[in-house]
């Protein structure tokens, strides 16, 4: 081999083992490692392309069913942290067996959790929450789990020209409902201005 093809074939493996880098960083900057789920990160960074979509077309509405286990802290305390790292993987496993390709999964943090999904309406939104509730509520651990683990989900849809952040909210506060009402239930947000904190 000549000197310059040489140089040309190094700089081509140097290239693909960059490419190859950058590629396992993105992926590990989009995925939670623990449950497999999307991170924060992405969320914001898909949600971006999705909310323009829907603002040039009502039909693709954004909508998101939040999730937050209830006294997970207790499971933690009882169990200890690695039984609580299964429960969570469980429940994310759970909420991802009963999602469209189009759906986009996140862990919030903690025990919080956001599907987002395109082109539904609220209730069908709440029908799909609650047979999550149901399949969560289902889930059977084992020893030494002697007890079943239930969540309380918020739904929202966003309106065109909605932020991310007000939707979340909305979600969030359908969500502390739920919680409220007793956990174990699902709660459908009001509208974009209802409880429209200040700036
Ligand atoms: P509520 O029904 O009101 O939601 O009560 P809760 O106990 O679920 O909520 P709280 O916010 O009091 O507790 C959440 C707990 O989740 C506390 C924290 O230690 C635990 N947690 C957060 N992240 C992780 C994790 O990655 N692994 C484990 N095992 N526990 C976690
Ligand atoms: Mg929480
Ligand atoms: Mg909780």
């Amino acid at each position: 081999m000549t000197v310059p093809l040489q140089v040309a074939v190094e700089r081509e493996i140097l290239h693909r083992a960059l490419d190859l880098e950058r590629q396992r960083f993105y992926e590990t900057a989009i995925r939670d490692p623990l449950t497999g789920l999307f991170s924060r990160y992405y969320m914001q960074e898909a949600l971006g392309r999705l909310m323009d979509l829907h603002d040039r077309d009502p039909h693709a509405a954004v909508g998101v069913i939040m999730a937050d286990i209830d006294h997970f802290k207790h499971v933690n305390d009882r169990y200890g942290h690695a039984q609580g790292d299964e429960v969570l993987r469980a429940v994310a496993r759970c909420l991802m067996s009963d999602m469209r390709p189009s759906d986009l999964p996140v862990r919030l943090g903690g025990e919080e959790f956001a599907i987002f999904v395109v082109g539904s309406s609220l209730e069908t939104l709440r029908v799909m929450a609650e047979r999550l509730r149901g399949a969560v509520a289902e889930l059977d651990f084992g020893a030494p789990m002697t007890q079943s683990i239930t969540a309380s989900f918020g739904v929202a849809v966003r309106s065109p020209g909605e932020s991310l952040a007000r939707v979340l909210e909305r979600a969030d506060d359908a969500l502390y409902r739920a919680k409220e009402g007793g956990r174990n239930r699902v709660c459908a947000a009001g509208g974009p201005t209802a409880s429209l904190t200040p700036d």
